[in-house]
């Protein structure tokens, strides 16, 4: 298979890549708009125009319902789109339906022969609640398939998906995960069970694919299957999911519910539209409300995808700016049950560091004491460690920036709200010099400076010291006599 997925930019474990397969190109992080394989409430043509060059849809219900007709003319032709396709193996829906005849053979056999870029091997969701035997046997059901698939159907064009089940079993997900790579799958996807997003359960969503991510090597891309709303995509993304798919735009918009930045609104309660696509700007509520149920599921449809694509493209430019734990600690603002997963998240700070840079533009907001866990500063606080200095028994702690010691025989250090006491010619570096910080908590009062100073080993620490010289001087380059040998 034609698969290759190349990083270009990283912050936290949310990357900017390419995904390239079949002769079509993806710019990721991406959200595959689901699409009914029979009725098109929006015509796949106009989700191109709207920025959508890839899209879902399920070969379970194609096969069932146009399948000579999908044969005979392949996807692309058949749904009158050029983009990329993924098809979703159907493996709810052979669930659902009780087809249990049907197997990996007959499902990878058609997605193959439609010419779908992507294709998800035949599995089966392990669903939330489940027990703990069942949700196994959910793994190693979809495995068989998965391994089976790559076997038998590995030399076609189609790229395979590996399906990764385990639901809430961490370890179940983590095996699930390492066993696909070991196959050889190029690209994974993880089921996250619809009960979970229903019910919010953003928390366990975190631990979800952390657990997946930890198995996966950085360079493989992952799916998370069905995480369509634009309140968890900063999260998803930054945990180090590059696609996703969603049929959320559509679901959403036949019961009246409209997406925005601060949560889902339900039209018949809203005076106002507060957005600017092409359907809002030419619209009012009234309007919105007079349309018959198509008409009205179609509008609502296409401003939904607009707040989507909006988000995405958020996202990726906060990955660009260094700035996505920012994006996910705005969204978390809007829902109790955000938040926590924001905190299940600060909690995997070390995981994080992986695609997080050392050094960034911006500086860095401290606005929370989960801001504390901040993966820069856990990497700062490291550095720290490393330069620690002792050329002389005392310490002397001086204000602002600083490039010396006022004293001769002692080593000076400027006090970091949240790291500590910071060597002075380090503190012009990132991102000792550029924290705002909007509470006064953490490392950074003058006795905890003092204790730590004594623990690194100085008999004598004093306070209050002016700094030498250059205290006007800010910004990220460290200065020619403090850049090389302690900054490590
Ligand atoms: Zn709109």
């Amino acid at each position: 298979m034609g698969l290759s997925f190349e990083v270009k930019e990283s912050d936290l474990l949310g990357r900017i890549g390419t995904l390239q397969v079949g002769g079509k190109t993806l710019e990721t992080p991406y959200m595959f708009p689901v699409i009914h394989p029979v009725n098109q409430l929006i015509h796949p043509s106009e989700l191109l125009s709207m920025g959508f060059r890839g899209l879902m849809t399920n070969s379970y219900i194609l096969r069932k319902r146009r399948r000579d007709e999908a044969l005979e003319k392949g996807i692309h032709r058949l749904l009158e789109f050029d983009g990329m396709f993924i098809t979703d193996s159907g493996g709810y829906q052979v669930l659902e339906y009780g087809d249990l005849d049907v197997g990996y053979r007959d499902v990878a056999e058609f997605q193959a022969a439609i010419g779908t870029e992507l294709a998800v091997t035949l599995d089966r969701p392990t669903g939330y609640p489940q027990r703990r035997p069942v949700a196994r046997e959910t793994v190693e059901y979809s495995l068989k398939n998965a391994r089976g698939t790559l076997a038998e159907f590995g030399d076609r064009p189609t790229a395979w998906v590996g399906p990764i089940q385990g639901g809430l079993y961490q370890d179940l997900v983590k095996r699930s995960a390492k066993a696909l790579v070991a196959a050889g799958f190029g690209i994974l996807a993880l089921g996250s069970p619809v009960q979970v997003m229903e019910n919010y359960m953003f928390a366990d969503l975190v631990d979800m694919v952390i657990a997946a991510r930890r198995a996966i090597p950085y360079s493989v891309p992952l799916h998370l299957f069905g995480a369509g709303h634009p309140l968890t995509m900063p999260l998803a993304v930054a945990l180090g999911c590059d696609t996703f798919d969603s049929a959320s735009y559509v679901l959403f918009a036949r019961t009246g519910r409209y997406m925005s930045r601060s949560g889902i609104l339900t039209l018949q309660s809203m005076k106002h539209l507060p957005c600017s696509c092409a359907v809002c700007s030419k619209t009012s509520v009234k309007e919105l409300l007079e349309l018959d149920h198509p008409g009205r599921t179609r509008a609502l449809s296409l401003h939904n995808l607009h707040v989507l694509r909006e988000e995405l493209e958020g996202c990726k430019e906060a990955i660009v700016e260094g700035r996505l734990w920012d994006l996910v600690e705005e969204r978390s603002m809007t829902h109790p049950r955000l938040r926590d997963a924001f905190a299940r998240l600060a909690e995997y700070s070390e995981d994080l560091e992986a695609g997080t840079p050392a050094m960034k533009e911006r500086g860095l907001f401290v606005r929370s004491d989960l801001d504390l866990r901040r993966p820069e500063l856990a990497m700062a606080a490291r550095r720290l460690a490393g330069a620690a200095r002792r050329s002389s028994k005392k310490a002397v702690i001086v204000e602002g920036h600083g490039l010396g010691s006022p004293k001769r025989d002692a080593d000076a250090y400027v006090v970091h709200p949240q790291l500590g006491p910071v060597p002075a010619e380090l503190s012009f570096q990132y991102p000792f010099s550029q924290t705002e910080a909007a509470l006064a908590q953490g490392a950074g009062d003058a006795a905890g400076a003092k204790r730590r100073l004594r623990e690194l080993g100085y008999s004598s620490v004093s306070a209050g010291g002016k700094v030498r010289s250059r205290r006007s001087r800010r910004g990220g380059s460290p200065s020619p006599r403090s850049s090389s040998a302690r900054s490590r």
